[in-house]
């Protein structure tokens, strides 16, 4: 995951060099575990010994810890080398306009607790009184699971994480709201925040073990609004006011519907779930009053109904999906990715859906190769946002994020 710019080269110190290597044996080890130091030589192009000395340093800082297997019949029994992912865990956030959900990881960014969610408050400073106070009692009830490493939260809007501030999340109100500090100064813990799309994008480029994997790709979250998040060459796209990606919010139809953002006729504005649901009652539901049994229905339940027969419900849905594949036309022409991955809770009515999605692509997309570019799901029940979140503290431990 680490490349070397050209422009941006330093001196090694001893100590920056030894620290890169640290963090290429974590990453490599976390890859291919199990792995036997020879071979973790070999991947890092090195001597055994100088690898031995790295090795016993991370096992004596509790890094890493060796363990046997049985998989050699006679002789020596060969011991392999594993990530130590116990006693230690991330809190991840995901903060959504209605509600705020948060789940425990271990390192590897795996699920240890239930997911839980509560309100989000809509004031900055008691939203993030009222996220400390959870956390805090998560961690308190897990005890169990050992020492946080820290929090990772995904905000659906603009964040310029280096700052850790929300510079705009047009569905939640917030402009420039410092969230990172207050959150990390009151829990005592190191605290990364990231744009939602973004953080989504890095933890299916952390997740990929398969040297095969897509190193090209675009990540499309649907759920209350849109995010995008872009990776070329293996690193994940920022662009120069944190603002890269944001193709919500460019127009399918300048005379189109409104969006938070202000303006009218953004994609998201066509897509994003209250949108779905606007289509199906057959009026916009950000206008106030909404009788409470509308305001109750969720995209799930209209997949539900879709299912279950109810024609206007499917239409909403094929709607959608139409408006998703000519805006992923533009994503197509302008990113050329090699791979498109879709998370968001319509993704549970991709058998419905894919059809629709797809040749509305192929229409907009300027050949035909790009307009069948490989679309992969990824479902609801594997949490993306969340697993982004855990993303950002865990995959800090292991290989430095690189964005361009
Ligand atoms: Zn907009």
């Amino acid at each position: 995951m680490r490349s070397v710019h050209p422009q941006n080269l330093r001196v090694a110190t001893r100590g920056t060099t030894r620290e890169i290597n640290r963090r290429i044996a974590l990453n490599l080890i976390r890859t291919n575990q199990p792995i036997s130091r020879a071979d973790l030589a070999r991947l890092m192009g090195t001597r055994r010994g100088a690898v031995s000395l790295l090795v016993n340093e991370l096992i004596q800082e509790g890094a890493i810890f060796e363990g046997a297997t049985g998989e050699a019949k006679r002789g020596r029994k060969p011991t392999f080398l594993y990530i130590d992912s116990r006693k230690r865990c991330v809190v991840a956030v995901d903060i959504r306009p209605t509600r705020t959900f948060l789940m425990v990881t271990d390192l590897l960014g795996r699920q240890l607790a239930s997911v839980t969610s509560f309100p989000t408050e809509r004031e900055p400073k008691r939203f993030v009184a009222d996220l400390v106070k959870r956390i805090k009692a998560v961690l308190i009830e897990h005890k169990d699971l050992g020492r946080c490493q820290g929090v990772g939260v995904v905000v659906p809007g603009m964040v310029e994480s280096g700052a850790g501030r929300v510079l705009l999340a047009p569905n939640l109100g917030w402009k420039d709201v410092s969230l990172r500090d207050p959150m990390a100064a009151a829990l005592g813990l190191p605290v990364q925040i990231e744009n939602s799309g973004k953080a989504c994008a890095l933890a299916q480029l952390w997740a990929s073990r398969d040297a095969k994997a897509p190193t090209n790709f675009v990540y499309i979250t649907v759920s209350d609004g849109l995010g995008v998040g872009i990776v070329l060459g293996s690193e994940l796209v920022r662009g120069q006011h944190n603002i890269a990606g944001e193709f919500g919010h460019i127009p399918l139809n300048i005379d189109g519907p409104r969006c938070g953002c202000g303006a009218t006729g953004c994609w998201e504005a066509y897509v994003s779930n209250l949108a779905t649901l606007s289509r199906y009652f057959g009026r916009d539901l950000r206008e106030r009053p909404v009788a409470a049994d509308v305001a109750a229905l969720t995209v799930d339940d209209l997949i539900a109904r879709a299912r279950g027969g109810d024609g206007k419900a499917m239409a909403a849905l094929l709607s959608t999906a139409r408006y998703l594949g000519l805006g992923l036309g533009s994503v197509v022409n302008a990113i050329d990715p090699s791979h498109v991955y879709i998370g968001g809770e319509i993704t549970a009515a991709w058998d419905l859906i894919e059809a629709t999605v797809r040749s509305a692509l192929a229409e907009r997309a300027l050949t035909p190769p790009a307009g069948a570019t490989p679309i992969s799901i990824v479902p609801p029940e594997q949490y993306p946002r969340l697993r982004g979140a855990a993303a950002l503290v865990a995959a800090g431990s292991f290989a430095e994020r690189v964005v361009a």
